[in-house]
């Protein structure tokens, strides 16, 4: 068995010893006879898995008892629909568009009401976060969305929006269970989990319950209502059992490297080598503003497109896969999400030295 190290932005690498545990138990989960692909979603033992997987977000992610926490399907951006379907009622939301994903969101949401964008990171390609200090929102406005994480561009917010009492939304996709959070700072927070938890298709909803309610706006599918979800167990029709199984096994795996303050320094221990590295040559430039970089995703260029093609195809060769960047900001990304070893990164970072003196 020969693997890679997978630098890629989604799916993305997950934790070794999580994959062998699910290839241990694929055919016989802990003495039931069958796969949990295979076990009515009903069952015991299901349910054990699912009441153990949010138990363990809750103690991962210090839930407020005041907050529900559903299961749902998807991924994050059928979520782009499901927020103002399930929040504005009221007909108007402000976003805040720092990148692909915000901008994705945005657009949809302007199909169900007024949306605004109250700030844009565009004219600077989304190499920046813009300054929350200078945000006025609408106060009649539903809530307020950011995306925390830009996966494209490398960004993220260090500092959240003051939202006042009106509540925040926030798409954690690319950053989930990366670092702390204090989860009573949202209103929502939310992310699919196919780049820092487990496998595609799977969405996690964390929601304040003053947010659940029995309205919705007109045509509202009855899977895409979070209280009925909330009331049903996150089982309004059969839960993509076999992922949320994977998502818990990633959350023992983080409870056992030391929960979110582990992964934390494990995390930005990872990226300083990294943008260290960057910020010491000429040779390549990170792309996103200093003050704004993600510690999970880190693009960078050389500036010649040519000599990123030619990067990208050598790294392969070295066991370096998907380092290819997104074509909107072109050359590489790396994304060293949880379960990238440090011992990737270094490798990566030696790569890029070598790479440097042969090429420049
Ligand atoms: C990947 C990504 C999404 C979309 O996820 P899907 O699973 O494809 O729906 C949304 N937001 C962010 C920040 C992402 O990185």
């Amino acid at each position: 068995m020969a693997r890679v190290y997978n630098f890629s932005a989604g799916p993305a690498v997950l934790p070794v010893e999580v994959l062998e545990q699910a290839a241990a138990e694929m055919l016989d989960y802990q003495g039931t006879g069958m796969s949990v692909m295979e076990m009515s979603h009903r069952s015991a033992a299901f349910k054990g898995i699912i009441d153990t997987a949010e138990a363990d977000l809750r103690k991962l992610m210090n839930i407020p008892d005041n907050y529900k926490v559903l299961f749902l399907q998807g991924g994050a951006t059928l979520q782009f629909a499901g927020i103002p379907m399930n929040l504005m009622l009221g007909g108007k939301a402000d976003y805040i568009v720092s990148g692909s994903w915000s901008k994705k969101a945005f657009k949809e949401a302007k199909m169900y009401g007024d949306a605004k964008c109250v700030a844009s990171s565009e004219d600077g390609n989304f190499s920046y976060i813009p300054n929350v200090d200078e945000l006025e929102f609408r106060p009649d406005a539903d809530y307020v969305y950011i995306c925390e994480n830009e996966t494209i561009y490398g960004t993220k917010y260090h500092k959240l929006p003051d939202t006042g009492d009106i509540p925040l939304v926030a798409d954690v996709s690319s950053c989930f269970l990366s670092e702390p959070v204090d989860v009573s700072k949202y209103g929502v927070i939310y992310g699919g989990v196919q780049k820092n938890v487990g496998p595609a298709g799977v969405v996690i909803v964390i929601v304040r319950e003053d947010l659940l309610h029995d309205e919705w706006l007109p045509n509202t599918p009855s899977i895409m209502r979070w209280k009925a979800q909330a009331e049903g167990g996150s089982m309004v029709n059969t839960p993509p059992c076999y992922g949320i199984y994977i998502c818990g096994l990633v959350f023992k795996w983080l409870l056992a490297k030391g929960g979110l303050e582990g992964m934390k320094a494990i995390n930005e221990a990872k990226a300083k080598l990294l943008y260290d590295y960057l910020d010491s040559t000429d040779f390549y430039t990170a792309t996103a503003r200093k003050e704004d970089r993600s510690i999970m995703n880190i693009p960078f260029v050389t500036g010649d497109p040519d000599l990123d093609a030619k990067f990208v195809k050598e790294a392969k060769k070295a066991g370096i896969e998907n380092i290819k960047g997104h074509r909107s900001v072109g050359g590489m990304r790396a994304s060293i999400y949880n379960a990238m070893p440090i011992e990737g990164v270094r490798k990566l970072t030696a790569f890029m030295k070598d790479f440097e003196v042969k090429n420049k």
